[in-house]
């Protein structure tokens, strides 16, 4: 990163430092590379899909790891009764496995939102082998391109894709390496434990996710089948569909409180499914955060769990966004919103398109019929609204052809801020002279941005700032 913002004319990075970044296509020699893969060949997903070809799209390792595998415990159950140790034993290793992923492979290895001693980093990598979702290296590489990317072709689970297309759609059809989006990962490549746990992923795989449960199962209380089908098989489906969720769910259920451009949402569904994983507008906004969750009443055990590994010592360099950056977020969202609001509403032509008239035209004009009135420069056509004055038709007609500013602004009657803003759907024009000053001192403040605009460049009017209001000099109101 430079030390410095780049001033205009300059680059914000250096050439040579370009030069040496790696090109964004894949290497051959990378490891995570399929040994059949050959670049200069075309891909199998540049072929359309056709009955002669569907089954060379399926990755079948991947079906047959999360919907075979699964059906068959689904079906193996049946037949295994549950023992309530087992039972206990397979929800709590759930969430250990999880927790591997979420705390692991996600917010550690993925976003580095925290460090962790060696003893934590070998647990977080052991059991989130146990949920059989891919190796740390191959998980963290798309979950970055999937926050760098977001929502376009190079994301590896585009929710713009499909839900179901999100959620394990892109596992169970192969891939084209070319197209997702590339990474750097070099910090993984440096994980001594992330090295390791790739390099020998399916032993991994095998121990965490069948052995160890199924051992400690039948060791236990001698429940092996019970172990292997419940504590094993059916835990893994659970934990794959739940933190599937995060790609599919966490980008189609919610609110976006921060940013809604993209589609990453929060929603308390999300995060009960996915271990705290659910505060995903968040999460995209701010995603070295430790926390998904902020607030203290948020379901979010991934950092619950993250905390208690800083108290016990594991875990150090927790990363938090500052209040202040946060509250800044919410609060511009908050104002796309209002504007987005606003933009719906009429507010009268803008000061600045409105046809300038001479004081005496305006007299003539208000003379011979037409019912003008005139309030801090700007005229009004009141005909219609005469009758429905609240203040009686008498009053509003005593203004018709004079300066009716000091009457409107308390000289006969203080005027509520709803009444200005009716009174602005009602200007016809500006008058030269008269409070003319006053009118282009205000488009000029305007111009100057000391008048606030939405994105879309349409004037903001805040409550009691219509130009037809005059605040009043509070001193020599007072004196009066
Ligand atoms: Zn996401
Ligand atoms: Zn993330």
């Amino acid at each position: 990163m430079p030390s410095s913002q780049p001033t205009a004319g300059h680059l914000a990075v250096k050439p040579e430092y370009l030069s040496s970044q790696p090109s964004p296509m894949a290497k051959a020699s990378e490891p995570n590379r399929s040994k059949s893969y050959d670049p200069k060949k075309p891909h199998i997903t540049e072929t359309p899909i056709t009955r002669a070809n569907w089954y060379k799209h399926v990755n079948w390792l991947n079906v047959t790891l999360i919907v075979g595998v699964p059906l068959f415990g689904c079906i193996s159950a049946i037949w295994t009764p549950l023992r309530l140790k087992t039972a206990i034993f397979a929800v709590v290793y759930y969430f250990f496995t999880g927790l591997g992923i979420t705390a692991g492979y996600h917010r550690l290895w993925a976003h580095t939102a925290y460090s962790a001693g060696l003893p934590l980093r070998i647990f977080l990598a052991a059991v989130g082998g146990g949920a059989v979702e891919g190796s740390v290296r191959w998980w963290a590489r798309d979950h970055r391109a999937h926050h760098r990317y977001t929502d376009t072709d190079k994301d590896p689970y585009s929710v713009r894709k499909g839900l179901l297309y999100s959620h394990f759609g892109w596992m169970l059809m192969k891939q084209n390496p070319k197209r997702i989006g590339r990474t750097d990962i070099s910090d993984l490549n440096e994980d001594p434990v992330v090295v390791l746990q790739h390099r020998h992923y399916l032993k991994v795989v095998i121990l965490m996710g069948l052995i160890f449960p199924t051992v400690v199962a039948g060791l236990g209380w001698g429940d092996w089948w019970g172990g292997y089908i419940y504590a094993g098989i059916l835990r893994i489906f659970f934990v794959q569909q739940a933190t599937f969720c995060v790609n599919s769910l966490a980008h189609w259920l919610g609110d976006q409180p921060f940013d809604d451009r993209n589609s990453p949402r929060d929603h308390v569904i999300t995060a009960l499914v996915t271990l705290g994983e659910g505060y995903h507008n968040f999460h995209h906004e701010f995603p070295s955060d430790y926390r998904n969750a902020i607030e203290w009443h948020q379901y979010d055990p991934t950092k619950w769990f993250i905390w208690t590994c800083k108290q016990l010592g594991l875990a150090y360099d927790l990363k938090q966004f500052k209040a202040n950056e946060i509250e800044k977020g919410r609060v511009q969202q908050l104002q796309k919103k209002l504007d987005q609001k606003r933009a719906k509403l009429d507010w009268g032509v803008p000061l600045d398109q409105l046809p300038v008239m001479e004081w005496d035209d305006y007299v003539d004009q208000a003379k011979n019929g037409r019912a003008l009135i005139a309030v801090a420069g700007v005229v009004h056509d009141v005909s219609n609204f005469v009758k429905d004055h609240p203040g009686g038709k008498a009053m509003i007609s005593s203004g018709i052809g004079k300066d009716a500013t000091a009457m409107f602004n308390g000289g006969v009657y203080m005027h509520s801020n709803a009444a200005h803003n009716l009174l602005s759907t009602m200007r016809v024009g500006v008058i030269r002279g008269g409070c003319e000053v006053e009118i282009w001192k205000r488009s000029q403040m305007a111009a100057k941005g000391e008048i606030l605009q939405s994105a879309d460049g349409e004037r903001i009017i805040r409550a009691g700032s219509q130009p037809t209001k005059i605040v009043q000099n509070s001193e020599s109101a007072g004196a009066a």
